[in-house]
């Protein structure tokens, strides 16, 4: 492991200044993705920032019914709070299907959305990687695509984003407050995290020095249920092959309003946009569900090793609605 400086900030101006001053600074969080990422070479900086102390370990009630979740409470005690069990379960479902007990209890929700792909050349510090070697190629093509992307791939990377978390915030419509260099800035989550494109190395639209401070959960409208479905190659400390974030509210037998992310399936959470288009104002039947997934699921480009993600996406979307209209789960 490359050697490196370790600060502890005390406030968050200090963090952000000690990070801008040095190019080749990171923040530390609670360390579980970072760590091993100095372990395995993948990343070399000089400097930790150390932020798991700073003052942003609360979960606190906005004006409105929303919540406002602090970057470093702990994914444990976000799956275990009162108000985001009854309010948000789909987000406490995600939480409590991700990674172990152990790691649950020392991730931190910022560090959370900002894990980096589990893509297994990305890792592997011996093997050409475009995310983490700019310009050095693309392992995974022709290679080990089985948790890769199906939906917003481009010929530079096909590697997924791995937090369940982030999935069920995006059906949620969370907005990530950020403070940086220019000041705070409130950046939806549909905005933060990036498609890859020519430059997969950035993951999100941070740029250097920007902290995230927060996660604000708006409320979900009267009447709308949620819930998180996770399809994974074990029952647990695995990440989604597919999963599903929804949620619903039907009324008198139709769709009024509904939200719905799909993880595993693209570089970022996915928001299926077309199948909630599909579905506004649509019987809230098994046909409806198949019909808007079928919606979605039309610009998947599914690469060699995971065409199986196509028909698993669409099954699961299925039967997320179908539990949420009160159906039995399959
Ligand atoms: Fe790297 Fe992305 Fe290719 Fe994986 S898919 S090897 S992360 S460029």
């Amino acid at each position: 492991m490359k050697p490196f400086a370790y600060r502890r900030a005390d406030d968050v101006a200090a963090a952000v200044a000690l990070l801008s001053q040095d190019r080749h600074a990171v923040y530390l969080g609670g360390g579980t993705n970072l760590v091993d990422h100095l372990r395995l070479g993948v990343a070399t900086p000089d400097t930790l920032v150390d932020v798991s102390r700073l003052p942003l370990g609360r979960i606190e009630e906005l004006p409105g019914g929303g919540l406002r979740v602090g970057a470093t409470v702990r994914n444990s005690d976000l799956a275990a709070d009162p108000l985001v069990r009854q309010r948000y379960p789909a987000l406490s479902q995600a939480l409590l299907s991700g990674a172990s007990g152990q790691l649950r209890n020392a991730a931190t929700t910022a560090g959370n959305l900002l894990q980096r792909t589990r893509c297994v050349y990305f890792q592997d510090v011996t093997t050409a990687c475009n995310k983490r070697d700019p310009g050095s190629g693309c392992s995974a093509l022709g290679g080990y695509q089985r948790y890769h992307a199906i939906l917003g791939a481009s010929p530079e990377c096909t590697a997924t984003h791995p937090s369940d978390m982030a999935v069920a915030m995006a059906a949620l419509d969370a907005v990530v407050q950020v403070v940086g260099p220019d000041g705070e800035r409130a950046v939806p989550i549909g905005d933060f995290h990036r498609l890859p494109g020519d430059r997969p190395h950035h993951d999100t639209v941070l740029g250097h020095g920007d902290l995230v401070t927060a996660v604000d959960l708006p409320p979900l409208p009267q009447g709308m249920r949620s819930r998180y479905r996770k399809v994974r190659d074990r029952a647990s400390y695995a990440f989604a092959l597919v999963s599903v974030a929804a949620a619903l509210d039907v009324r008198d037998g139709v769709v009024a309003d509904v939200r719905i992310a799909l993880g595993g399936v693209a570089h970022k959470p996915w928001r299926a946009s077309r199948a909630e288009q599909e579905l506004r104002g649509a019987p809230a039947t098994e046909d409806s569900f198949r019909r808007a997934a079928d919606a979605e699921l039309a610009a998947a480009q599914p690469v060699d090793g995971n065409a199986f993600k196509v028909p698993l996406a669409r099954n699961t979307l299925v039967a997320t609605l179908r539990e949420l209209t009160g159906g039995t789960p399959r």
